[in-house]
């Protein structure tokens, strides 16, 4: 059977890395038809919107994508692609397996952790009043009308959106996964003491559908801040975390940290019928062009596109191929090696060289 897949190369190093992954795809024998579309700053070029109707026709046809990372600069410039193709195809879910392979250097070994994040809502919703501006004017006055907090006139204002609706498919895709996947434990991650009706109600309706899982998932809930440590201090101790949006952005980063870093940490962004697969990462643009950063991130969110589009077979044996390549420790790129100046390092395109191989013995 023939898959149509949406391939949006993006920014910076994300052309190198994709290109290491649909070729790793196309190595496993899964009959694959690519439709390249694009995102980010070469998109605003050439159609001068950085997300263009074109590219999302192209993954709602599709049903599935695999991207690279897109450049979002701070604070000045175009919104985040990455947030407004969240929002526009309703991709709720962000799922980041976080697992340690024999091989990688990190602070510990075995850790297996998934970090299911919530996509759509929380202070990443886009909500957001500049400072003096009238809109802000007209709400600091609204709030300090009906609040005992004051706010000072020189603030900026973000909203911080928790819904019940929103958070009740997060926390049961969470439980879903786990079902599916065999994981034993879910653990809700909030800051529901001092943020009692957001965070209040995420934990909520964790609660709730915890219920509806009794006896066959654990369930537990964590402060933030106290996570935080826990992870750093006992990493084994947990399974699966699902967070609230901006303390899943975070808590991923650190995550990642724990199994070996941003190079080796895939993701996947999933809606009711539309998966968009992409590695933690981001464009790493001091990187772009060199053929040097690591591919397995792209290719390990390959192997999840795989298992996604039901080749859970050759999704298996390219995460095992790579497992071996990394294993081996021979043909690696320079942030797995154990002197990063390492000159028998290998850049990207011979790194998924040495894994296309290990895939055709
Ligand atoms: P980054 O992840 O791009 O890079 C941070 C550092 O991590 C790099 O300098 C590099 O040392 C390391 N790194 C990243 N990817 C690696 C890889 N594959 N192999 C080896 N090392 C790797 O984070 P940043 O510098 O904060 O962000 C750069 C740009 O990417 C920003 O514009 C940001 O908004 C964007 N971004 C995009 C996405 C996305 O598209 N999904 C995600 C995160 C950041």
């Amino acid at each position: 059977m023939v898959h149509n897949i949406t391939l949006i190369p993006g920014d910076g190093i994300g052309p190198e890395v994709t290109l290491a992954a649909k070729r790793c795809i196309e190595a496993t024998g899964v009959d694959v038809r690519w439709e390249e579309a694009l995102a980010g700053a070469d998109a605003r070029e050439k159609y001068g919107d950085i997300l263009p109707e074109e590219t999302l026709a192209s993954v709602k046809k599709n049903k599935v994508a695999l991207k690279g990372p897109v450049i979002t600069p701070i604070g000045e410039g175009f919104r985040s692609v990455n947030v407004k193709l969240r929002q526009s195809l309703e991709l709720y879910a962000c799922l980041r397996p976080c697992k340690w392979y024999e091989g990688v250097k990190a602070p510990y070994q075995g850790v297996d952790l998934v970090v299911i994040r919530e996509n759509t809502e929380d202070l990443y919703a886009g909500i957001e009043f500049e400072k003096d501006q009238k809109n802000t004017r007209d709400l600091l006055e609204n709030i300090n009308k009906i609040s005992d907090r004051k706010i000072t006139a020189d603030s900026a204002i973000g909203i911080k959106l928790i819904s019940e609706s929103g958070s009740r498919r997060i926390v049961r895709f969470a439980f879903e996964y786990a079902l599916a996947n065999k994981r034993k434990k879910v653990t809700c991650v909030h800051k529901a003491n001092i943020m009692k009706f957001t965070d209040g109600l995420f934990l909520k309706v964790a609660r709730d559908v915890a219920k509806e899982y009794a006896g066959k998932i654990e369930f537990e809930d964590k402060l933030i801040d106290n996570i935080c440590m826990q992870l750093i201090q006992r990493p084994l101790d947990y399974d699966c975390l699902v967070l609230p949006n901006l303390y899943g952005d975070i808590v991923s980063d650190l995550c990642a940290g724990l199994v070996g870093g941003l190079g080796i940490s895939p993701g996947a962004n999933i809606g009711e019928n539309i998966a968009v697969f992409e590695a933690t990462h981001g464009s790493a643009p001091k990187y772009k062009g060199k053929n040097k950063v690591n591919p397995t991130a792209m290719i390990l969110s390959a192997a999840m596109l795989l298992r996604h589009i039901g080749e859970a077979k050759a999704a298996q044996r390219l995460e095992t191929a790579v497992a071996q390549v990394i294993k081996e420790g021979k043909k690696v790129t320079y942030d797995l090696k154990k002197d990063r100046d390492d000159p028998q390092a290998v850049g990207t395109s011979e790194m998924a060289d040495a894994i296309i191989e290990r895939l055709k013995r």
